[in-house]
């Protein structure tokens, strides 16, 4: 018997804007593209997006995701063909590339390239940089290299606390991750500014178009579920942008959990949703609307009566035409 014969008429709250935004979309082109004009194998240096389902269909089409340039492994006599990441990276990565040989094709998103900049000029300018982030991811690393790169001295603060026993020297401004929570950023900025007078405040933050839109949807999604209702974050558990969108429903005090895809949506997370009259969905920037669909699909085939509504909050238009220059030709 399916829940819905016995519970109550569910509603199924579907956010809007959700999914893949342009830089994602551009980054997964690229290595497509690629594959069709130099033929598989090509190389990806790290995950192209952060989502394991994307990875997992790249490689059955030819791709081979490596770490780091080294784990290469290719005939001499040949060119290798390696795909940067939409994350980023840094100078040093360009230069081993070229002493390597190998053909580069960078689908690093244009909005982490326009923060590149920031701090190159930041640098170059003789700023020292608080790059507020997370330390071990892709993007991070790649700020850290253009820092460096470029002279600059750099300190990165992950949380609040870690302000505490920082030392900042003049001149200083702050840079920032493209995938963080626009709320907790604002919050580090301030309580910086306070400790730190002299820290100069930038025009804007670097938190993406696509971060902030799909974080505003997650709120308006919470408040429309209430606080008794349940939302489910799709995405990748190495994904910045969707771990933001867990924190964000959580902050308003609703239960949200991930879900990497349908299968992960089991008897006890069904169990939980049995407990609930309002679901909303979510997924992270890095996540095929396909994924969602195999949810939603599961949920309705369990709760017959289930009603679906999409809240939105924002329409996107934002598109990255150009690809990398390499495959314009
Ligand atoms: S989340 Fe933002 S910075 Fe990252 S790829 Fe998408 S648009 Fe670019």
């Amino acid at each position: 018997m399916k829940y819905g014969q016995l519970h109550s008429c569910k509603s199924l709250y579907l956010a809007s804007p959700r999914g893949f935004c342009a830089g994602v979309s551009r980054a997964i082109s690229t290595a497509e593209l690629a594959l069709e004009r130099f033929g598989a194998p090509i190389f990806v240096r790290k995950e192209i997006v952060h989502n394991a389902c994307v990875v997992k269909e790249l490689s059955a089409k030819g791709v081979v995701f490596i770490e780091e340039l080294d784990d290469i492994a290719w005939a001499e006599e040949t060119q290798p063909t390696v795909v940067f990441s939409a994350h980023g990276v840094s100078p040093a990565v360009f230069e081993a590339a070229k002493r390597a040989n190998l053909r580069v094709i960078n689908a690093t998103c244009p909005l982490v390239e326009r923060v590149h900049k920031r701090a190159k000029k930041c640098a170059e300018d003789g700023y020292n940089i608080l790059l507020i982030g997370h330390k071990d991811h892709d993007e991070i690393q790649g700020t850290l290299g253009v820092i460096r790169a470029f002279g600059g001295k750099v300190q990165v603060v992950e949380r609040i606390e870690d302000l505490e026993n920082l030392e900042l020297e003049e001149p200083c401004k702050w840079l920032s991750q493209t995938t963080l929570s626009r709320a907790d950023t604002l919050k580090i900025v301030r309580t910086a500014a306070e400790k730190f007078p002299f820290l100069e405040v930038n025009a804007g933050l670097d938190i993406c178009y696509a971060t902030t839109n799909r974080q505003a949807a997650t709120h308006e999604l919470a408040k429309t579920v209430g606080k008794n209702g349940v939302i489910l974050v799709i995405g990748s558990k190495n994904s910045s942008n969707m771990l933001r969108l867990v924190e964000e429903a959580r902050r308003l005090g609703v239960d949200a959990f991930r879900l990497e895809d349908a299968d992960a949506l089991d008897a006890k997370c069904m169990q939980r949703l049995v407990d609930t009259q309002n679901i909303g969905i979510t997924s992270g920037a890095s996540v095929p609307e396909r994924l969602v669909e195999e949810i939603v699909h599961k949920i309705v085939d369990e709760f017959p009566t289930t009603k679906i509504q999409t809240i939105t909050t924002t329409v996107e238009n934002t598109h990255f035409v150009a690809l990398p220059g390499s495959l314009q030709k």
